[in-house]
């Protein structure tokens, strides 16, 4: 293996979020804009076979975990496919996928036939009407049946995620969890970004995960879970009763970015050393002509030498300017 990805600040990156389409079948508020968005040509978009051969660089440089990520990934035909050349590279130790769960009800057997190791949905609410609200679709039941679907084809554990909005579904975090436990499903709360392409993008609407977990310990009384990673992002608890866990991502009111081990590279091949950080670097160009091994780990180790002390850290200082790359063109 060639020497580890360590950054100025001394962060070894392990883990990349791989996003392989900017396309989604939903229009999550906070995530993508509503109408007129305007998708990246095919021709853009890397093949299975270039994510592989890129990630495979990465794996020398010591990545570890692989998450697939988009816009919604099952959008993508065939994205067993894409599993299947991932999981064929054996120093890959977590490979796990995060999707609306839209198509999971299809495509879960295949994806664990393929060599997926985990999945995770995301479920902001379990009231029809407010899904459709949220979501642009109709969907509540299919997902719900995706995730038994995903159960049954033996994923666990599987980990949903909710994002909670001021004044939207905020008042459904008891729910949730409620309905997550009764599953033995983990479940993770996530801060509001302002990084989305929609019109649910500011403060007036984050509900901080401090909050959150307040009006479930009105409820329930959580331990913390010591087993943590800390370069997890998710702080974690156990229900004192021995049945289930919560997790709180908080980015904006309590910043992970001293623990961050994360790379991402979107699906028109550009590398990102963090979801704020607009100076992407571009591999698609260079392994489209050919560039070799040693010119690509170049690329990677730069990416790394770029980055700053953290995005969500500095977001404290600045507010969002609104421009560059929104969520669902750089994978979440
Ligand atoms: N389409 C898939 C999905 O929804 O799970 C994968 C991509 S999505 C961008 C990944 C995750 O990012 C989802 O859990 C979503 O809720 C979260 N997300 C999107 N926009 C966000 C924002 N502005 N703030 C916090 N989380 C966000
Ligand atoms: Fe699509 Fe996921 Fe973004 Fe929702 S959060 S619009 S499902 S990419």
């Amino acid at each position: 293996m060639s020497l580890p990805l360590v950054d100025g600040f001394g962060r070894t990156h392990r883990s990349l979020r791989l996003s392989v389409t900017d396309r989604c079948n939903f229009r999550c508020p906070y995530c993508m804009p509503a109408e007129h968005v305007v998708f990246q040509p095919r021709s853009e978009i890397l093949s299975y076979e270039e994510f592989q051969k890129l990630v495979q660089v990465g794996v020398r440089l010591g990545i570890r975990e692989v998450r697939i990520t988009g816009g919604e990934p099952l959008v993508r035909r065939d994205l067993p496919r894409l599993v299947e050349r991932l999981s064929d590279i054996p120093q890959i130790e977590d490979l796990s996928l995060t999707t609306n769960g839209f198509y999971l009800r299809e495509l879960a057997v295949a994806l664990r036939k393929a060599g997926l190791h985990r999945i995770n949905v995301s479920l902001d609410t379990l009231r029809r009407d407010r899904f459709k609200e949220l979501c642009g679709v109709d969907a509540l039941d299919r997902v719900l049946r995706g995730i038994e679907a995903a159960r049954n084809a033996g994923f666990f554990p599987i980990k949903v995620n909710a994002v909670l909005l001021r004044g939207i579904n905020e008042d459904e975090a008891e729910e949730l969890v409620d309905w997550a436990r009764g599953l033995n499903l983990s479940f993770r709360f996530i801060e509001l970004m302002p990084i989305g392409g929609g019109p649910v993008r500011g403060r007036e609407h984050l509900v901080s995960g401090a909050e959150v977990k307040a009006r479930i310990e009105r409820r329930h009384r959580l331990i913390p879970d010591e087993r943590c990673d800390p370069s997890s992002p998710a702080r974690t608890f156990r229900f004192a009763d021995g049945s289930g866990e919560v997790g709180f991502i908080n980015p904006i009111t309590e910043p992970f970015c001293a623990h961050c081990d994360r790379l991402r590279i979107t699906a028109d091949g550009k590398i990102r050393n963090c979801l704020f950080d607009q100076g992407e670097l571009d591999l698609r160009g260079p392994l489209r002509a050919g560039a070799s091994e040693a010119e690509l780990e170049a690329v990677w180790r730069r990416a790394v030498g770029n980055k700053g002390v953290g995005g969500c850290v500095e977001l404290e200082r600045e507010s969002d300017s609104g421009s560059g790359r929104r969520m669902w063109q750089i994978g979440g």
